[in-house]
């Protein structure tokens, strides 16, 4: 079930597909895999650039659902849907190539039926990112939205089967853990390209590794920047003030700690202090509105609890957005100092925006503290310095890295994927999920020869 995390009122309500509902939807994707591995790559093609068409017909209606169910706000929802649609024609453009090797042509073959199980922060373009190169590719899809966007997922798939994908290509199956489990459980599903939460992502690769199958995950962080005091500062806390509260400090590059030296820590704080306090939440459908709700009202006191643990070993609240009193997913941006050393908020990802600061001395010391994380997804550093900056590349264990630029900094055509607990090495973005959702096949010789 979706709920509208501004009004509580409910968008989408569907029981939860169980284990029958889950082997009649894997079957049906069996049974239209080879039909679709079969289709010429050109209409394959064709299928994505006219759900890209479709997708951007029905831009405004899918943003306003993606508000309703998510809550972020309608200039990110509107951005996501245009991102969607540039994915689907760049997927057209780019199926996975045919190489060659030595004496051998190298094909991507599709693996039949894969599974793609997707979070609620992203609902559309993240699923796209898994289902557009799997579609190309030639595989059937199993998609497992989250249960709180199912239905954004509803509508995606409408407007792909109005591009002329056949039945059976891509079966969504509703519901929340247990479904997904059930999907990837499935002996017929040959791939799975996840993300979500590392501790969903844990169970999953237990279930891909016991059958072989490949499985690619993006999963939690806690992401670092680190601030020097050679930064244009300026830039450094316009960045960090984005990347700290964009989808409402819901997003997995999110920045959540910032290491400042020490020089400048207490003017970088007092400035992104003064950007929260600036803040505007309300209803995330209005233009004005520069912060809308959590997800839920379960995320807020998850947010509200954490944020008074630390408090009580010693963390001070420098700066905080105005509150929403009335909605009860809302959730201030907070900015803390001196938070302890074992603060949970250091070690387990808090999906909400709080940020922390410490301050750093030696630019030597500074990389081990930054990389002192489980996690490794998305790093930042500011500075102005060229040396600094390489430094920060050799050094900081992060599977996407921004100089002086905003953490949260993702391109179509790169890939994009996270270390140590963030990642599992198989990133997508660009062509980098062949990798995951085909196998090569060494061909020799002609039926000349
Ligand atoms: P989640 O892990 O709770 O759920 C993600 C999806 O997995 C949902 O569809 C859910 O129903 C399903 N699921 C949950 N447990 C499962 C299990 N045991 N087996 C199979 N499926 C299972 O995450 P969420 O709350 O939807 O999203 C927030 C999380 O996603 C955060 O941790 C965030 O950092 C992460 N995230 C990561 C990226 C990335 O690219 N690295 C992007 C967006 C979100």
């Amino acid at each position: 079930m979706s709920r509208n995390p501004y009004t509580s009122e409910v968008v989408f309500s569907t029981a939860a597909a169980g284990r029958d509902e889950v082997d009649v939807s894997v079957g049906r994707a069996a049974a239209a895999a080879p039909g679709w591995a079969a289709t010429p790559i050109q209409e394959r093609a064709a299928v994505l650039r006219r759900f890209a068409d479709l997708v951007e017909a029905d831009a405004t209606k899918l943003a306003d659902l993606i508000v309703a169910e998510v809550g972020k706000l309608r200039s990110e929802a509107l951005g996501e849907v245009e991102w969607t649609a540039r994915s689907a024609r760049y997927y057209a453009d780019h199926p996975p190539a045919v190489d060659r090797r030595g004496g051998a042509v190298v094909r991507r073959r599709p693996l039949g039926v894969v599974a793609a199980v997707t979070p609620w922060n992203v609902p559309l373009v993240t699923p796209a990112w898994k289902w557009l190169p799997a579609l190309v590719a030639g595989n059937a899809v199993v998609w497992k939205p989250s249960e709180l966007a199912s239905a954004t997922a509803a509508a995606a798939v409408d407007l792909l089967v109005q591009a002329g994908l056949p039945g059976g290509v891509v079966v969504p199956v509703l519901g929340g853990a247990e479904t997904g489990q059930a999907v990837c459980a499935d002996p017929r599903v040959r791939g799975i390209t996840f993300t979500g939460s590392t501790e969903a992502g844990r169970t999953i690769a237990v279930l891909a590794a016991q059958r072989f199958v490949p499985c690619a995950l993006e999963m939690s962080g806690i992401n670092v920047a680190v601030v020097f005091a050679d930064a244009d500062l300026d830039l450094a806390v316009d960045c960090v003030a984005g990347a700290s509260t964009a989808i409402n400090g819901q997003k997995c590059t999110a920045t959540r700690r910032v290491l400042a030296q020490r020089t400048v820590a207490e003017e970088f704080v007092a400035r992104l202090a003064q950007r929260y306090e600036a803040l505007r939440p309300g209803d995330p459908l209005r233009e004005t509105t520069t912060l809308g709700p959590l997800i839920s009202p379960t995320a807020s006191e998850r947010a509200r609890l954490a944020v008074s643990a630390a408090q009580r070993s010693g963390a001070r609240v420098a700066g905080r957005s105005p509150g929403l009193e009335d909605v009860p997913a809302a959730f201030p941006a907070t900015l803390l100092t001196g938070l302890s050393t074992g603060d949970p908020l250091r070690r387990q990802e808090l999906f909400a925006p709080v940020t922390s600061v410490d301050a750093f001395d030696e630019a030597d010391g500074v990389w081990q503290l930054a990389n002192d994380s489980p996690y490794g997804l998305s790093a930042a550093v500011y500075t102005g310095d060229a040396a600094t900056a390489g430094k920060a590349l050799e050094r900081l264990q992060a599977g996407v890295i921004a100089v002086n630029r905003r953490g949260d900094a993702v391109d179509l055509e790169a890939p994009f994927g996270g270390v140590k607990d963030s990642g599992n090495g198989r990133p997508e973005g660009g062509e980098y999920l062949y990798d995951t959702l085909t196998t090569h096949q060494a061909t020799y010789g002609t039926a000349a020869e």
